[in-house]
Order: C-alpha cells, then sequence, then structure tokens
C-alpha cells in the first residue's frame, strides 16, 4: 500500500522565516505561487526579461523578479518552468545561485531522472506533483479543498527534505486531498508511460481507427464522431466516478456483452508487447534521448506531426459539430502551417 499524508502529518511552520522562489508563471507556476502566498509563505516569482506572464504575475499582486535573483533570494526553489527549457535555465541561472542547505523542488522528474540536471551535494532535492492542471490547483485551493499530490525526495542533505515538501504540498493546499509518497523514477516513468500508452497516444489512435473505419465502410463522418469520439467523455465520466464496474452497470446489457466480446481483439497481444516496448524505452532512457535530441533539432518531427494531425477528418468534422453545440463550450485550435521540409 501507498504511504499518504494528509494535513495533520505536515508542519506548515517549517516554511515560516523561509523565503520560496517559484520560477515560471504558467499552468503549475501561478497556482502554486498564488496559494503560497495566501498561506502566509513569503513568495517572489522569477521569469526571464520579456516573459509573457510577467505582467500577469505583477496584475495578481506577486513580486516578479529575474530568475538569478529569485534563486540567490530564496531557501526553496521550485522549478516551474517547460521540462524542455528547465536544464539550460539551471546551468545559467539556478546553479550559480545556489547555496548549500537550499532545498530545489520539481513538479516533474523528467531532467532529474534522465541526468539533465546534476544538482550539487549538499542541497535538498524533492518533488511535489499536484496531480491536476494549474487551474484546478488553484480553484480548489481557493474553496477551501484540495489537488491530490505525488511526493518524492531525491536528495536528502539536511535530513529535514521530507518534512519540508510536506509543509510546501501543505501549502499549496495538496495535503488537504491526500499526498501520496512515491520516488522520482516512478513518477517519471508512470508518467511518460500513461501519457504514450494510454492517455494520449493510445486513446488518440484508438478514437481515430474508429473513426477511420467506420468512414472508410460508408457511414457518414458525423455519425462516426459522435460514436467514438464525443460519446468517450460520458464512458469516462461514468469510470471516473465508479470505476469499470459503474460503467458497465449503466450501459446496457448488450453494450456490456460487446465489451468482453471485443476488447481482447482491438487491445490485444500485439498491443501489450507494445506498451512493455514503450516502456522499457522509458527505464533505458531511450524515449528521453530521442526527446531531448528532438528539441535539440528544433523538433521537426514534432512540428510535422503536430500539422498533420490538426488536419485529420475528425478534426475537421468535430470544429464542425461542436459549433452547433454550445454546451461543449467548443475551443478552436488553429491548425499551425505545415513545416517546410
Ligand atoms: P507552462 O508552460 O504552463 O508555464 C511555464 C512558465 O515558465 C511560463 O510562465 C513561462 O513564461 C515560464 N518560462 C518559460 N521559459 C522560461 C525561462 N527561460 N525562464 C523563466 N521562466 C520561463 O508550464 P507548466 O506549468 O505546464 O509546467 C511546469 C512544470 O510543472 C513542468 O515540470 C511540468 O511537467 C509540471 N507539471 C505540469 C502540470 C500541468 O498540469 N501543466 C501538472 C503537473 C506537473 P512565458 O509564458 O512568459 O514564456
Ligand atoms: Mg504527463
Ligand atoms: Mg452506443
Amino acid at each position: 500500500m501507498a504511504t499518504i499524508y494528509y494535513d495533520q502529518d505536515a508542519d506548515i511552520k517549517r516554511l515560516e522565516g523561509r523565503k520560496v522562489a517559484v520560477l515560471g508563471y504558467g499552468s503549475q507556476g501561478h497556482a502554486h505561487a498564488l496559494n503560497l502566498r495566501d498561506s502566509g509563505v513569503d513568495v517572489r516569482v522569477g521569469l526571464y526579461e520579456g516573459s509573457r506572464s510577467w505582467q500577469k504575475a505583477e496584475a495578481d499582486g506577486v513580486r516578479v523578479v529575474p530568475v538569478a535573483q529569485a534563486v540567490a533570494e530564496a531557501d526553496i526553489v521550485m522549478v516551474l518552468i517547460p521540462d524542455t527549457k528547465q536544464a539550460e535555465v539551471y546551468q545559467r541561472d539556478i546553479k550559480p545561485n545556489l547555496q548549500p542547505g537550499n532545498t530545489l523542488m520539481f513538479a516533474h522528474g523528467f531532467n532529474i531522472r534522465y541526468g539533465q540536471i546534476v544538482p550539487p551535494e549538499g542541497v535538498d532535492v524533492s518533488m511535489v506533483a499536484p496531480k491536476a492542471p494549474g487551474h484546478r490547483v488553484r480553484e480548489l485551493y481557493v474553496e477551501g479543498v484540495g489537488t491530490p499530490a505525488l511526493m518524492a525526495v531525491y536528495q536528502d542533505a539536511t535530513g529535514h527534505a521530507k518534512e519540508d515538501a510536506l509543509a510546501y504540498a501543505k501549502a499549496i493546499g495538496c495535503t488537504r486531498a491526500g499526498v501520496i509518497e512515491t520516488t522520482f523514477a516512478e513518477e517519471t516513468e508512470t508518467d511518460l508511460f500513461g501519457e504514450q500508452a494510454v492517455l494520449c497516444g493510445g486513446v488518440a489512435e484508438l478514437i481515430k481507427a474508429g473513426f477511420e473505419t467506420l468512414v472508410e465502410a460508408g457511414y457518414q463522418p458525423e455519425v462516426a464522431y459522435f460514436e467514438c469520439l464525443h460519446e468517450l467523455k460520458l464512458i469516462v465520466d461514468l469510470f471516473y466516478q465508479g470505476g469499470l464496474s459503474y460503467m458497465r452497470y449503466s450501459v446496457s446489457d448488450t453494450a456490456e456483452y460487446g465489451d468482453y466480446h471485443a476488447g481482447k481483439r482491438v487491445i490485444n497481444e500485439q498491443s501489450r508487447a507494445a506498451m512493455k516496448q514503450l516502456l522499457a524505452d522509458i527505464q533505458s532512457g531511450a524515449f528521453a534521448e530521442q526527446w531531448i535530441e528532438e528539441n535539440a533539432q528544433g523538433r521537426p518531427t514534432f512540428y510535422k506531426r503536430r500539422a498533420e494531425e490538426q488536419r485529420h477528418p475528425i478534426e475537421e468534422v468535430g470544429r464542425r459539430l461542436r459549433r452547433m453545440m454550445p454546451f461543449v463550450k467548443p475551443v478552436e485550435i488553429e491548425p499551425e502551417p505545415v513545416p517546410e521540409t
């Protein structure tokens, strides 16, 4: 069983008299900074000159300074800039300003797990990773509840890295909901696997494969869209609330029998072997190496694949249908230009 910490297991007083720097003011950064401030913590935000987030943070009443200055001022540094930019900013602005006894914190373990950031001895390294987008982390805090989070210690130089991480988790509201103890490796590897095999890669291909099968067989794309994409949300809501059993309880017996009849033919031994291979590449570092190289090359494959996916027929029919469904509060993502090769 996982170890889970709640409010009574964390002491926010540990943060008294200590200065916290939140680097970045995006999805996570704004939520951490505002929640810390409202919990009475001395917080400053670190950004770069010309950042679009700078004015937003100041408008929210938060003090903003350049990253290097924020780190130099702070005892605790939470790194909430994009994962692909962290290593460079670490070398230039963070590392030269870290002091022994400081705490370096993350909300995702990628750069530590894959050695892109190698912190000095003498510094605590920990993680508090809320399991929700930043706007929810802020909204739930304001409502007096909280977001569940993962917590991990990578390096314990002071002997109280864990208590400090829990105090931080409490200050942003996470111990109200429960903070699960993990490691940087477990958080990073399961996060990458989940988004690749299930949440993003797996689900998107499943939707498109179902849609294409129907459309190629001559069925109307609009009908295929509703069956394979729109209705997915209704199904997900059921198992989010009551597990797969509640989904099966709620659908018809024909749908439930269809589930048992078809599921293992679609996600079969070959799909499971592919999942195992994805996991092996995550564990060996092969995937990380590929993604780091893709970034170093200016992301040619990433931008090409994004442009292709944005032009998939399901995106065109979906955009049209959602315009007629104001209740879904449609959001339109403009397709980006196809990169020249
Ligand atoms: P965002 O892209 O939403 O925000 C990044 C922020 O960093 C922006 O304010 C951006 O400013 C700023 N920034 C960009 N480059 C620099 C730089 N060189 N120096 C200083 N600031 C910079 O990031 P997220 O909040 O999504 O992600 C932050 C971390 O949180 C990541 O490690 C991510 O894995 C993790 N995480 C994210 C979750 C999420 O729901 N989004 C959930 C859990 C963890 P500007 O926009 O002005 O360029
Ligand atoms: Mg993820
Ligand atoms: Mg049906």
